[in-house]
């Protein structure tokens, strides 16, 4: 049901979480998408930025799953990640694509500052990544072969006040410290992981973040991030391994997001007007406001230097006649 961990799971070990940079350096000599374009994360800055005016809200289906129903919280050796259930969908048109899992990424105690994708050059604390694939395809495993094959929904997450959903899975991480460990939670709404906002994101075409780098992926990163307590963070950096508890070397899983890549020809769709079409009209409004600025005060340096000038006094004769005095 889950192939994608499965694929992931099954992977020689060429590479892992905490190797960091270094890890990631070597997943090209591997697989050659990692090294290949449209990869994934990217830095939305300003200068990619395009507002599509037919972005319509993100609505998910079926994420509100019952008390008696069961996700499976499991290590697989490089996050950890949640079930999800065939009843979940959501639907970008023209497709409808099903719900896969639920994965993150983050940092270390040192920077804690995981997230994959970033906004104008910031980094948030850390991101949850929704994965879908299209339900044209059979499978995740299949889909993710395809390019129209898989829809991601990134969630970025900062530090703020406690978080009664994120913790249905951070209070478990404890039973999957170590790779292939696996605990069943009791179901709960989804979307409660969810900013509120689901209208403002951004939307680009991208890859899988992790090897294979698969091509595969729309992507939609939420504007808005959620908000977890610094226990709850402080819980999910340290808590889990990348081995299986058997060495007498512990591997910690931390770090386990991949640096950003290059946008190349591609542009980010955004949503919402605000802080792209903003940007630009405050940057006019701005721009012209120096042009005035500038023109002003070279109008009032103009006009001081005028005043300043010795006056030119003309002597005129008082013609004072007679009649004149007359008239005082
Ligand atoms: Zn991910």
């Amino acid at each position: 049901m889950y192939p994608l961990i499965l694929t992931i799971l099954s992977l020689p070990a060429v590479w892992a979480a905490s190797d960091g940079q270094n890890g990631e350096a070597t997943w090209a000599t591997k697989y050659n998408f990692c090294g290949g374009v449209y990869q994934s994360p990217l830095d939305f800055h300003h200068s990619i930025l395009q507002y599509d005016s037919t972005l319509v809200p993100i609505k998910v289906n079926g994420y509100n799953a019952s008390i008696t129903d069961l996700f499976t919280l499991s290590n697989n050796g490089h996050t950890v990640s949640l079930s999800m259930l065939p009843s979940m969908y959501i639907e970008i048109p023209p497709f409808k694509y099903f719900a896969s899992h639920i994965h993150f990424h983050w940092g270390d105690l040192a920077s804690p500052k995981g997230s994959e994708h970033c906004v104008g050059g910031k980094r948030f604390a850390a991101e949850m990544h929704i994965v879908h694939y299209n339900s044209k395809y059979k499978d995740v495993s299949i889909a993710m072969n395809a390019a129209d094959g898989l829809a991601v929904l990134g969630i970025l997450i900062e530090v703020g006040s406690f978080n009664p959903f994120f913790d249905r899975m951070i209070s478990q991480l404890t039973h999957v410290q170590y790779k292939g460990q696996e605990s069943q939670i009791p179901g709960f709404n989804l979307q409660d992981l969810l900013p509120e906002r689901l209208d403002e994101y951004y939307r680009y075409e991208g890859s899988l973040t992790t090897p294979p780098c698969n091509p595969s992926v729309l992507w939609t990163v939420f504007r808005n991030p959620v908000f977890i307590s610094e226990e709850q963070l402080r819980s999910l950096v340290t808590a889990l391994h990348c081995d299986d508890g058997n060495g007498s070397d512990p591997v910690e899983m931390t770090n386990n997001f991949r640096q950003l890549q290059q946008e190349g020809e591609r542009l980010v769709s955004v949503s919402f007007r605000e802080g792209v079409v903003m940007a630009v009209a405050l940057a006019s409004i701005l721009g012209s406001l120096v042009i005035i600025g500038v023109v002003c005060y070279l109008f009032n340096r103009k006009r001081r230097s005028k005043k300043n000038q010795p006056k030119k006094v003309v002597y005129t004769l008082a013609m004072a006649t007679d009649e004149n005095t007359s008239k005082v």
